[in-house]
């Protein structure tokens, strides 16, 4: 006979609302072993006595059998003294005083509740608002923790008789579910018109179909905020859509209704296929088919097309009746994505034609989530929906620290114990509106899950509206300035799991240089305490600073002028300029008037697509860069490489491109093809990562290489220069768990001044 012993286990990380008690109860009763399990504000607390090898294997289950949405952060088993209970319950939720409980992101509608949403025979039939504690808004309701109804948006919804016990019942998929609800008692659809009036329509959903099969633009409130909606095969009603929302050209979000109807449209590898129809549900960008039948206003001059699934069982509903629809967020250009009915109807006043809302409040504002396969694995490109709140682990423990991020895609951070939570997407803070919702972001995170930052991180910038803020929030608070593609470096080698040190080869667009100029072709050696800068592009003229971000010509000048002198080439781009506009940009070059010195990698791709024609103008961010590399033929036939000039002046590394331009100059004007020019100019520079990062290694070792900044969202240069590297036998550290760009910025600062504080004796 076995020892009968009694263990106390506590378990942290995403185990409230996901069903762990009930799981923890089935691996319990199933052995059956004694005691109890219940949540409290730590996480789950299990007590268990029975025979030791039974205990053994039901430790073992809890570890590997986990629900869909649960993870587990940590878990510690004591042994306790043996008191002889008999059966196995389910306590009541207890609140305590350490708050380390996790929300758990908003998840896809499930299986089984799809089921029953199209079971004729199920109450629930074709209720949108199914769920379970296997799916259902979660992050988006939560008002505090512990996660309990009452601090949900669902505390508005008192649940019937057949929903409440379902809710007791340890062994329904709905115990303790806490957006549990049916027609009877749960929240409702309804329509109103293009001033917000509510219709009286006997059906609200029918309603928005006939009205999106019409042509109109319909605003539907979604999961974390409302999305704009019309046919993706409408084109009349997707340029109509471009005009009102003032978005000329930045390809339109789709959502399709299985990944078969997907595959019609677009092409899908077993990796693309995984990451649709992950837990997620993120957009996946993914290439067009030529016999695509969707509007070409969706994505112009784009060759990949975002696409999701359905994700609540409103958008089932919804698209039963559609090819694909336009899902883009329901917002004016540069606002944040409207998410409460009273603020939506007045931003999005002369844009939707109607209403499709339900009386569910979303607590917090979260967009949809941007993915694409790179590598072979998932690269996140907007880290939000889905994602949001999970933690990434970060390499040690840190003080709290709260992290304000970037300017442009804004993330914030917070830290605690040993993980990292970076919030969802903010957006562009270049208004009052996108800083409304940092705050509030802010104010929220801290909440949820109790943490009480020790310092604030910010970046180097001391203009940015981000430092403005962390400036206000600080109070006694140390604030500590971090370097942008520091952090970047950072953001990549916490998103690995390491701590460094490692070679930072980080290409941006814009971030503010330790020495006051405009970076963004850095190469840093480093780890999350500091760095060295031990390369870069070489600096060039910026003419007009701002302006030349949104005229790649201005840049393609300047690239010129440094590698010809006033004499320029004759090249079709330049034909096409106003001629003053050129001499006086020129004279700007020349004498450096408003001209800041940038090593910017952006802006050579800026500078490169202008060059060769693509364009001169960009009308959303990245555009140019974007359509450079999509030039490029798919076979990568194209081996050949223009090469940069590469220098030592003291200890940097120098990255001349002036060989490269006239290099690409010369073939221009022969009349290679532009598929050739765009692929010898990614193998250049992925050529050039390699040449720079082995003379590091020469002087310094040989150190894994971390590749971040916005720059490395290009898949073929990304791809190009990981291959290169682990060729000549580097270690390459992508981002998986967060994005290469700006959206990942804010763990990268959060990590450094964490480290900082920690080695540095301050706590
Ligand atoms: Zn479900
Ligand atoms: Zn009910
Ligand atoms: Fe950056």
């Amino acid at each position: 006979m076995t020892e009968v012993i009694r263990k106390q286990i506590r378990i942290e990380g995403i185990v409230q609302g996901v069903g762990f008690r009930p799981f923890v109860y089935r691996l319990a009763t199933e052995r059956q072993l004694a005691g109890s399990v219940f949540n409290d504000s730590r996480g789950v607390l299990v007590d268990i006595e029975g025979p030791a090898a039974v205990i053994r294997s039901f430790l073992a289950a809890l570890q590997t059998e986990l629900p869909p949405l649960a993870s587990i952060s940590r878990l510690e088993s004591e042994t306790r003294p043996v008191v002889g209970t008999a059966g196995f319950a389910i306590v009541e939720s207890r609140t305590g005083s350490s708050r380390v409980a996790q929300i758990a992101p908003d998840c896809h509608v499930c299986p089984d509740c799809l089921a029953e949403l199209f079971d004729h025979q199920d109450r629930r039939y074709r209720y949108p608002f199914i769920n379970c504690t296997n799916c259902g808004p979660r992050y988006s309701i939560v008002t505090g923790i512990p996660y309990d109804r009452p601090l949900t948006t669902m505390a508005d919804f008192p649940m019937c008789e057949v929903c409440r016990s379902e809710y007791e019942n340890p062994l329904s998929r709905r115990f303790h579910a806490q957006p549990n609800a049916c027609a009877e008692c749960g929240p409702q659809l309804s329509f109103a018109d293009a001033q917000g009036q509510r219709l009286p329509v006997a059906d609200p959903l029918a309603e928005a179909i006939r009205r999106l099969q019409a042509g109109e633009i319909v605003a539907v409130k979604g999961l974390g905020g409302y999305h704009l909606v019309v046919d993706a095969a409408n084109d009349t009603a997707v340029r109509r859509l471009r005009k009102r929302k003032l978005r000329d050209e930045k390809p339109f979000a789709l959502m399709g209704p299985d990944v078969d109807q997907i595959r019609r449209l677009a092409h899908l590898c077993k990796a693309e296929e995984k990451l649709l129809t992950s837990v997620e549900r993120p957009i996946v960008l993914l290439r067009r088919r030529a016999a695509c039948c969707l509007s070409d206003v969706v994505a112009p001059n784009n060759k990949f097309l975002g696409f999701m699934l359905p994700y609540t069982p409103l958008h089932h509903l919804l698209l039963e009746e559609f090819t694909a629809l336009v899902m883009t967020s329901g917002n004016q250009s540069d606002e944040p994505i409207a998410f409460e009915n009273s603020d939506a109807q007045a931003r999005l006043q002369g844009i939707a034609d109607c209403y499709l809302q339900h009386n569910r409040r979303i607590h917090i504002r979260t967009d949809d989530s941007i993915t694409r396969v790179l590598d072979g694995q998932p690269v996140l490109y907007r880290r939000s929906r889905g994602y949001v709140p999970r933690g990434v682990k970060l390499p040690a423990e840190l003080p709290a620290v709260l992290a304000v991020g970037a300017e442009l895609k804004n993330t914030i951070c917070l830290t605690r114990d040993g993980h990292a939570y970076l919030s969802q997407h903010i957006g562009d803070l270049k208004n009052q509106q996108v800083v409304d919702s940092l705050q509030q972001t802010i104010a929220h995170l801290q909440k949820v899950f109790e943490i009480e930052p020790q310092l604030l991180a910010h970046d180097l910038h001391p203009d940015y509206l981000s430092t403005r803020v962390a400036e206000q929030l600080a109070g006694e608070l140390p604030l500590v300035a971090v370097q942008h593609h520091h952090a970047h470096l950072a953001s990549c080698l916490v998103d690995n799991g390491q701590p460094g040190p490692a070679i930072g080869v980080i290409f941006d667009g814009i971030g503010y240089g330790s020495d006051g100029h405009i970076w963004g072709g850095e190469f840093l050696l480093g780890d999350l305490r500091e760095f060295k800068r031990v390369g870069r592009l070489a600096y060039r003229p910026l003419p007009g600073g701002d302006a030349a971000t949104r005229e790649p010509w201005r840049m393609a000048v300047s690239y010129l002028y440094s590698a010809f002198g006033a004499e320029l080439p004759e090249l079709e781009f330049l034909r096409q300029l106003d001629g003053s506009a050129l001499k006086l940009l020129l004279q700007m070059i020349e004498k450096r008037l408003n001209s800041p010195l940038t090593s910017s990698v952006g802006r050579l791709f800026d500078a490169v697509s202008a060059l060769i024609g693509v364009r001169n103008r960009v009308s959303y961010e990245g555009q140019a860069a974007l359509e450079l590399e999509m030039l490029i033929n798919q076979d990568g036939s194209e081996e050949s490489a223009y090469s940069f000039a590469l220098k030592r002046i003291d200890d940097l590394y120098h990255i001349d491109p002036n060989p490269m331009i006239r290099s690409l100059v010369t073939d221009l004007t022969a009349g290679v093809s532009l598929a050739q020019i765009s692929a010898r100019f990614h193998n250049g520079l992925a050529q050039t990562i390699l040449d720079v990062c082995r003379s590091i290694a020469a002087e310094h070792g040989s150190l894994p290489v971390a590749l971040s900044g916005g720059v490395f969202q290009n898949r073929y240069l990304t791809e190009r220069a990981a291959e290169l590297l682990r060729g000549a036998g580097f270690k390459v550290l992508l981002h998986r768990q967060v994005p290469p760009n700006d959206g990942g910025l804010a763990l990268g600062q959060a990590a450094i001044a964490g480290t900082r504080a920690a080695t540095d004796g301050w706590n």
